[in-house]
């Protein structure tokens, strides 16, 4: 019987990354982005190795995950989520400490009844557009929503703790005139007297690459877990932090067929040169199909070899993101997309 394929997740390789992203990022803190179950890594995994190495902002979209960041971090560390949420999803929210980032009025008038209902005040971040037209408030309606937001807390309903917001990382002159924006609004809020803990603007790319348009907090996913983005090397200090190894199910005289679970509907046309890691170094990779790889074989080639479709390099391997670079997606789809039924192990 051959094992099934495992994604195994290095403990030492996420405390590094942290360790670098943190002394990059200072003065900045790093806020880890945790959606989509840690970008596939496992949030009951990921969130106590991060709270102990000292992260003390954790973020994710939605609050279902952010419960359950809650849960693995302890009370301690301040955790964020900010999908537009029904009501019984807020009032969990605030039940367990969790801040709220809130993009329209409407939004925010329900997390203010909640709060008001529920006897926990609401810890709220204030999002302005800047351009991406991807919720947040219009800078035409900034100054009544920040009015109200503060008319909220004086009544000791609400916090109004953050003003944050996204930008593409499209272009410098975009994200100029998206930090500009963000610039004004912040500055605006706080000349009406918010008492804001924080700001935040900038993601993994932004953050360390143009450090002038961070806020205090820089909300990092990809980047946490070593994976690149599109078109550009790793930064150095960072290392992948997972390995996906997929046993060999068939051989023919020129080609490995190698079992990786359901990718779940991502493209099958590969369009890039990737290479994986294989026991005799790295093979090209040659097929893709909807729960298997086709992979050049190597001499001695079994069933039951193992071959690590990404990985940090040991065997020669490419990384996520070249992957999906050759089947036009990103590299944190393929980590997110990862079946559920494969199998997750812990290595140091
Ligand atoms: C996913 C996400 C991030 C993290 O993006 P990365 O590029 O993975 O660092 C930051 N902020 C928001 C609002 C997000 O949805």
């Amino acid at each position: 019987m051959i094992a099934g394929p495992a994604l195994r997740v290095s403990a030492r390789a996420l405390r590094d990354n942290l360790t670098t992203l943190r002394e990059r990022l200072t003065p900045a803190v790093l806020l880890m982005v945790e959606k989509d179950d840690a970008y596939g890594h496992g949030v009951a995994w990921a969130t106590p190795l991060a709270a102990r190495h000292g992260v003390g902002w954790f973020g994710s979209h939605d609050i279902t995950t952010a419960v359950r960041v809650r849960a693995a971090a302890g009370p301690a560390p301040r955790v964020l989520s900010w999908a537009t949420s029904g009501d019984d999803e807020i009032a969990a929210a605030l039940t367990h400490g969790i801040d709220i980032g809130v993009g329209t009025m409407e939004y925010f008038r329900r997390v203010r009844a909640l709060s008001r209902r529920t006897g926990h005040r609401a810890r709220v971040h204030a999002k302005i557009d800047t351009g991406l037209h991807r919720n947040g408030l219009l800078a035409a309606e900034w100054a009544d929503g920040i009015a109200e937001m503060l008319e909220a807390e004086r009544s000791g309903d609400v916090r109004l703790v953050g003003v944050w917001s996204h930008i593409a990382e499209a272009g410098d002159a975009e994200d100029d005139a998206a930090a500009a924006r963000f610039r004004r609004a912040v500055a605006r809020a706080r000349g009406m007297g918010a008492r804001l803990e924080v700001t935040h603007l900038t993601a993994s790319a932004a953050s360390l690459a143009r450090p002038e348009l961070r806020g205090g907090l820089c909300r990092i996913g990809a980047f946490c877990y070593g994976i690149r983005a599109a078109g550009a090397p790793l930064e150095p200090g960072l290392t992948l932090v997972a390995t996906l190894r997929a046993p060999v199910v068939a051989v023919d005289r020129h080609e490995a067929t190698v079992g990786i679970g359901a990718w779940h509907g991502l493209p099958t046309t590969l369009g890039g040169i990737v290479d994986v890691g294989t026991p005799a170094g790295p093979r090209r990779l040659t097929a893709i199909g909807d729960d298997t790889l086709t992979v050049e074989a190597w001499p001695g080639c079994h069933a039951g070899d193992t071959v690590d479709v990404w990985g940090p390099g040991a065997r020669g391997e490419s990384d996520p993101t070249t992957l999906a670079e050759s089947i036009d997606t990103i590299g944190e789809e393929l980590a997110t997309r990862l079946s559920p039924h494969v199998t997750r192990v812990a290595v140091d």
